[in-house]
């Protein structure tokens, strides 16, 4: 999601008439009062609630949408559309829906939890590519929630133009939440040997070794071993002076690090790999058996000098 800070002051100063100076001045002031513990959007967030306005009930677009908002209303368009998931919890079962909204301005996964809401697709009401009105969803974990007291319909506006490429938030480390998806700019502080693991070459899926020296596929069963391709899982630790954290690579982003998709070169490559600087963007997971944040990378840039040099000068 967006957060763009120039719109985003933008109107609070429409919104309470004190200019835009006098609020990034109080936005900064905010943060250095919290060490720098907070993004300039949250500090924002602070310094507009401080001055009396609220964005609750309020039609917002998808980079409007500030951590710890509720009473979200917005138009935007289906682009994805997971499947209707069962799940049971205290003896009680349940269903969730997933999917991709998109407008203008950006794209949000969107969670949907209400029985009533999800039978409209299960009915076949609404579907991928329609565009819908939502009302009273809340932000949880960068995510657009909608419960039994919020609202979805289709609507009968049409959207065309709608930004679908996935909008990633750079930050820092250190602000670096489960579920982000996000973009650092690190260094590769350090790397470990890789793991290893089979996958089927018809399906993709994960492979195990058998009881009788072939593979057996969780969508095909027995396979024979020239039906498996190797894959690599590579872990690094990344650093950008505020925090570290474990970073990822599955197999074809180990191949981004300058690696061979089976990691076989990992013993010659290392000594080039540590010491990598570039913006390195994933989505941040908790780790299950050790209950630490690990960043699952599914993109690395090159760091180009000139377009931050650039980007610098524009701000100074
Ligand atoms: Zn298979």
């Amino acid at each position: 999601m967006v957060q763009d800070y120039e719109a985003l002051v933008k109107r609070i100063s429409e919104a309470s008439g004190v200019g835009e100076e006098e609020i990034d001045r109080r936005v900064e002031a905010k943060r250095a009062k919290l060490s720098g513990l907070i993004s300039k959007e949250g500090a924002a967030q602070i310094v507009a609630t401080e001055l009396g306005i609220s964005f609750d009930k309020q039609t917002v677009k998808i980079n409007q949408i500030l951590p710890g908002m509720r009473r979200i209303s917005l138009t935007a368009k289906i682009i994805e559309l997971s499947q209707i998931r069962e799940y049971q919890k205290n003896n009680r079962s349940g269903k969730v829906l997933n999917m991709v909204i998109a407008d203008e301005t950006g794209n949000a996964r969107c969670v949907l939890w209400d029985t009533n809401h999800i039978s409209l697709f299960e009915g076949g009401q609404i579907v991928k590519g329609d565009t819908v009105e939502i009302s009273n969803a809340s932000l949880r974990n960068s995510e657009i929630h909608l419960t039994a007291f919020s609202d979805i319909k289709k609507s009968n506006s049409l959207m065309e133009e709608v930004k679908t490429e996935i909008v990633l938030l750079e930050k820092k480390v250190l602000e670096l939440k489960i579920a982000d998806r996000a973009k650092v700019r690190a260094v590769i502080v350090q790397i470990f040997e890789p793991r290893f693991f089979e996958v089927c070459l018809d399906c993709g899926s994960r492979a195990r070794q058998g009881l009788e020296g072939g593979f057996e596929c969780e969508k095909h069963g027995s396979i024979s071993s020239d039906k498996v391709s190797k894959r690599a899982i590579v872990n690094t630790v990344l650093d950008d002076g505020t925090e570290t954290i474990r970073a990822v690579f599955f197999s074809d982003h180990a191949e981004k690090l300058g690696l061979s998709k089976d990691a076989s070169d990992f013993s010659e490559k290392r000594e080039t790999i540590i010491g990598k600087e570039a913006y390195f963007s994933g989505s941040v997971r908790q780790n299950k058996m050790f209950g630490n944040s690990e960043f699952i990378i599914n993109g690395v840039e090159e760091v180009d000098l000139d377009r931050l040099i650039e980007k610098l000068e524009k701000k100074g």
